[in-house]
């Protein structure tokens, strides 16, 4: 049976809370959100008919500052999975050092089968719902999986109406124009490549000789090739999607010559690939999990949680020296036992994709200060965080002769539980 993600989270944190001897009333703090909210959004769809959805939002802790994290739109979403998923926003706001405590959000619902103004009411719904318990200065959702910049422009609005205030940070991941940082798009997966890049420096490889595969091809694994070649100078052998007609998955792949942003321009806004496109180009399409197998140096599982397990983690090419993890949870802690004695070198989740969530912090800094930056000048930011994140991480993983998912959680939970001291909760 699949491990439930939060099982999963809490798995992870109890491990290291044993190596950090946490008292048992810190554990039991941190191992459960503070506040949860379950609610039920009444839409009417285009049909006249009204459909009900159920909403969630949970916020973990917010010890370091308002809760933050993105806002998931997925059939498969339970409470279990938004607890996860908030509760690695924690860590992640707290090991990229961003004043920022850690929630998520979400709908059980396929976007895909909503028209635009259905999805707009669905937003707006939720914004109904929640808000009087999000604000810049409470918490501030932004995009997930199956959310786009479009609806948190929608979000914002209905925020604004509601309180009677132009209010762009409540929320992050805007459209551009519309409240939203430049760079924001491009920033989960660039952030990925600038933890790549730093793993290598750290194993002597030379970037440019390098390949890789990717799960995915959404926002972040889009952002992740296009860096990966651009920014690494490396090649990007495969990435996989989810096809939207034939509601499968595939491996897309070509060794030569693989374009990302051709890829991009044949992809619709839920990251489906135009197959016979992709294949009048030269690409192979191959089963889902073949990007697992490819003998390659870097492997970046970028779309759900649980993709790597126990069932398929032999797959793992002896080539591969790198795993970044440019999603939450990708990996199962059964396949994380496997990867860490193979000594692959691993990029954690919370560690490697920060990077959204920094240039989200960077975007209610310039709503706040109603002052916007240049795109050059965010990236530099970010990736100015991003290196230092991943040193302070791989200093603790030497120094303490660590598993980098450990040591990075280390780093974490030491930053939230003072923080936690400092403002006289424990
Ligand atoms: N959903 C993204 C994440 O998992 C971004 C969160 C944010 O920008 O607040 O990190």
């Amino acid at each position: 049976m699949a491990l439930n993600p939060f099982q999963m989270a809490q798995q992870q944190f109890d491990h290291v809370a044993d190596m950090l001897k946490l008292s048992p009333t810190v554990r039991e703090f941190l191992r459960w959100p503070q506040r949860e909210f379950h609610f039920h959004i009444p839409v009417r769809m285009d049909s006249g008919e009204v459909r009900i959805f159920q909403g969630y939002r949970v916020q973990h802790n917010d010890a370091r500052g308002p809760n933050k994290g993105g806002l998931r739109f997925h059939p498969s979403e339970t409470i279990d999975s938004v607890r996860a998923l908030a509760t690695w926003m924690t860590w992640k706001c707290a090991v990229a050092d961003i004043p920022l405590g850690g929630g998520k959000g979400g709908v059980i619902v396929d976007p895909s089968t909503l028209s635009n103004s259905e999805k707009e009411r669905l937003v707006r719904g939720w914004v109904q719902q929640m808000w009087k318990n999000i604000g810049p200065r409470q918490d501030v959702p932004a995009p997930d999986v199956g959310t786009t910049p479009q609806m948190m422009g929608w979000m914002m609005d209905e925020y604004s109406k509601l309180t009677g205030q132009y209010t762009p940070g409540v929320i992050t991941g805007k459209p551009v124009g519309g409240g939203g940082s430049l760079g924001r798009t491009e920033a989960t997966g660039f952030g990925v490549v600038y933890t790549i890049r730093e793993a290598m420096q750290h194993l002597k490889l030379e970037s440019g000789k390098t390949r890789a595969a990717i799960q995915g091809f959404g926002n972040v694994a889009q952002y992740a090739a296009i860096g990966y070649k651009q920014i690494l100078g490396g090649n990007v052998v495969c990435v996989s999607y989810w096809d939207r007609d034939d509601r499968a998955s595939y491996t897309v792949s070509k060794e030569k010559d693989f374009d990302p942003q051709f890829l991009q321009s044949i992809t619709d806004q839920y990251g489906s690939i135009n197959k016979a496109k992709a294949v009048e180009a030269g690409y192979q399409i191959e089963s889902a999990d073949a990007w697992l197998s490819k003998d390659v140096d870097v492997l970046i599982p970028a779309a759900l949680e649980g993709q790597i397990n126990a069932q398929n983690v032999a797959e793992i090419s002896k080539t591969v020296k790198i795993i970044a993890e440019g999603a939450n949870g990708p990996t199962t802690p059964d396949a994380d036992t496997v990867i860490r004695e193979r000594g692959i070198f691993l990029l954690p989740d919370f560690l490697c994709n920060s990077g959204g969530v920094t240039v989200s912090y960077f975007e209610s800094v310039q709503n706040d200060m109603n002052y916007y930056w240049p795109k050059n000048e965010v990236l530099e930011k970010e990736d100015h965080i991003l290196t230092g994140a991943f040193h302070a991480v791989l200093d603790m993983a030497l120094s303490e002769n660590a598993y980098m998912r450990d040591a990075a959680y280390m780093v974490a939970i030491a930053r939230v539980v003072k923080a936690m001291q400092l403002r006289g909760w424990i």
